[in-house]
């Protein structure tokens, strides 16, 4: 198949921060960029050579876009399939539907996952109240209840130690559909991104260690240091799964590390991931150049980590007592800010992150805090 070369345009569905900085690393390369969502302004659209705001389900508006650019991705993996089945009569959608439509459901995730063999929490399906008693007995306790249609960044999610809890927890997220997964005590939280582009070619990047705080994430750092056979085991699963679900484009896998050394798959995205950031400034390829070539079928870029590094998020709490010390933090040296152009700063709501290189993943980190503080 013939590669999409630059010059070429680009349709993102989504123009969240993910889709910016996508835009960036092919406007760099000499391609241009289409977006389409709800929103005006949006972080994609403001570096975008065009912004078409439509609602995904308007299928014409997608027919309209698909067929004014050479392929279309996405950024946001909650475009309803119908969009992607309807871009996808115009322009090759990468990745594919099929995975858009796995992806976008815990339970339909999960049972992928289990039914292909790959590691991943014990977990049960719950659709009425006598299947949760039974969850619960089959799961173990203490569980997570989670809701089975994905909620953004721990939202729609609650730890419980028995089964009243249980029952009011599921009541309290509307008896929607749902998952309960085991309780895991992790030792920590790693996170590998991938890519798989046209020829089939894969590469995976270094495994990457994330704190969360009230569920979304905080910090990651590069490289993670769980020690070579972590790294390979992870790297062996994440191929795996790109080749599983014939995709095209960059993944991101979360896992929980067990205390005996054993990767869970927790989620995955089917697109650049928050914890990938740091690959902008430490790796050789940034995940969105990846995501770029992979998708364009051109040859991998090198995954080459260059520097121990470490990511901080800028949420929208910062921005309380007004505009945060940008001048502050630029003072810190080895410090990469990154905003995305957001006008509103709502509590919990990603507006942008710091990136540090240093000697060690603990210096870098450091660094990113105390900048993160300055702010
Ligand atoms: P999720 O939205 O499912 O990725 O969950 C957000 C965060 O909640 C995870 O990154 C973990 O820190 C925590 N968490 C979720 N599920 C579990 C679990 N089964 N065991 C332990 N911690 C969990």
């Amino acid at each position: 198949m013939e590669p999409i070369l630059p010059g070429s345009r680009i349709g993102v569905l989504g123009s969240g921060q993910l889709g910016r900085m996508f835009t960036m690393a092919a406007r760099r390369m000499g391609y241009r960029v289409h977006t389409l969502s709800p929103d005006e302004d949006s972080p994609t659209g403001q570096v975008a050579d065009r912004e078409i705001t439509a609602e995904y389900e308007d299928v014409d508006a997608i027919a309209a876009f698909a067929r004014g650019v050479d392929v279309v991705t996405f950024e946001f993996e909650n475009v309803p399939t119908i969009a992607a089945e309807a871009a996808a009569r115009h322009a090759p959608v990468r990745p594919n539907g099929r995975t858009l439509h796995i992806t976008q459901q815990r339970a339909r995730e999960k049972g992928f996952l289990a039914d292909h063999g790959f590691p991943v929490t014990p977990f049960a399906w719950i659709q009425s109240v006598d299947e949760l008693a039974a969850a619960v007995v089959h799961v173990g306790l203490p569980a997570v209840l989670k809701t089975a249609a994905f909620g953004y960044d721990g939202k729609g999610q609650r730890k419980v130690g028995s089964l009243d809890e249980a029952e009011i927890a599921w009541s309290d997220l509307g008896r929607q559909e749902a998952v309960l997964e085991r309780f895991i005590d992790f030792d920590r939280e790693v996170s590998m991104v991938g890519a798989r582009g046209v020829a089939g070619w894969t590469v995976t990047y270094g495994l990457i260690e994330n704190t969360h705080t009230d569920h979304i994430l905080d910090t990651s750092v590069c490289p993670a240091g769980v020690g070579e056979p972590v790294e390979r085991r992870a790297a062996e699963i994440v191929v795996d799964l790109l080749h599983a679900l014939d995709f095209i484009g960059v993944m991101c896998v979360e896992f929980f590390l067990t205390r005996d050394g054993e990767l869970l798959i927790n989620e995955i995205a089917p697109r650049p991931h928050n914890s990938g950031h740091l690959t902008i400034d430490a790796s050789m390829t940034s995940q969105f150049e990846q995501q770029l070539r992979a998708i364009c079928g051109l040859p991998p870029g090198s995954v080459e980590h260059l520097r121990p590094a470490a990511m901080a998020n800028l949420l929208g709490d910062l921005w309380r007592t007004g505009q945060p010390d940008w001048a502050a933090a630029c003072l810190v040296p080895g410090v990469h800010l990154h905003l995305y152009g957001k006008a509103e700063p709502r509590r919990g709501r990603k507006m942008g992150h710091l990136t540090a290189l240093a000697h060690t993943t603990g210096d870098a980190l450091r660094i990113a805090l105390k900048a993160r503080a300055a702010l």
